[in-house]
């Protein structure tokens, strides 16, 4: 039986220097109750996996952050910074097949020109029953327009924020309904994403997925499926895709950094085939990855 640790570092992001990363006590409180992360959720994250200490897809979460930190306008983060945090955790959870580190960058406190930010790493939970047995969704409207990111740039879609309490309501909704997750639809009838994941759909030999520019936040974690897909005899497409669409796939996962790809095993109630063997080989490719 593995303990599981729990590890913070504490980054200054107002200099560039790894000297600047301060271990801290998870078990004691570091955040100010006037930082913007805590009373406006105004910041941004990134989550990723680590795999027997190999921090996964780090260069396209660490690219992502920086896009993040551009659309809501905060100072651009020292990369190096960041990228030593997560390795200093990484290396020290090289025990355990699965961890996950989270880096998190704020506007601050409040009045203050400085930004805030921490890395904090644990094991993972225990994902197998969700990879195999898949998970039930519902569609819930967004009640955004699919052009939302190109008419209304303000409201951040697509960007990685702190405010995720929309996201983690829609979960609840889901519940309530007696599902386990959610694929959000836009308001003009376009699939989009999950609150925590990728939609990625099989129809024939061809895994396609939803386009950035719908207002999603562009996943790593289908990237790098899409990477390899070749080799699994597979074709990609980044299409539209509408809920008839779903209806009509082979089979269809949501996927992202900590579960992986776990199989879509019905929809608004409706059962819906689960490609296990597919399933089988996303996950073991995406728990195997070193980089
Ligand atoms: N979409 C949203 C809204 C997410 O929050 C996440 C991950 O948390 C994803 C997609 C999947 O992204 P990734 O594969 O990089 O984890």
């Amino acid at each position: 039986m593995t303990v599981p640790q729990h590890l913070l570092l504490v980054v200054d992001p107002s200099a560039g220097s790894v000297s600047n990363l301060v271990e801290a006590d998870v078990q004691h409180p570091q955040l100010s109750v006037l930082d913007v992360a805590a009373t406006r959720g105004d910041g941004i994250f990134e989550t990723l996996s680590i795999g027997l200490g190999h921090p996964q897809a780090l260069d396209a979460h660490l690219e992502r952050f920086a896009r993040s930190a551009r659309m809501l306008d905060l100072p651009a983060p020292e990369l190096a910074l960041w990228r030593a945090a997560v390795l200093a955790i990484a290396h020290r959870l090289a025990d355990h097949a699965e961890a996950w580190v989270k880096i998190a960058y704020t506007r601050g406190v409040e009045g203050q020109p400085l930004p805030t930010g921490w890395a904090y790493g644990t094991v993972s939970p225990d994902f197998r029953r969700e990879r195999a047995e898949g998970v039930s969704v519902v569609l819930l409207d967004r009640g955004l327009r699919s052009d939302v990111s190109a008419t209304s740039p303000w409201l951040l879609a697509g960007a990685k924020t702190l405010s995720y309490a929309v996201n983690r309501a829609a979960l609840r909704e889901a519940q309530r309904r007696g599902a386990d997750d959610v694929i959000f639809v836009s308001s003009d009838g376009l699939l989009l994403e999950g609150p925590t994941s990728t939609l990625v759909v099989r129809r024939g030999d061809e895994l396609a997925t939803p386009p950035d520019s719908c207002g999603i936040l562009p996943g790593t974690t289908q990237v790098d499926l899409f990477a390899v897909a070749d080799q699994w005899g597979l074709n990609t497409a980044v299409v539209q895709l509408t809920a008839d669409d779903l209806c009509g796939a082979d089979a269809a996962w949501l996927v992202s950094s900590l579960r992986h790809a776990a199989p879509v095993r019905s929809v608004d109630g409706v059962a819906f085939a689960i490609d296990t063997e597919l399933s089988t080989t996303m996950n073991e490719f995406l728990r195997a990855r070193q980089s």
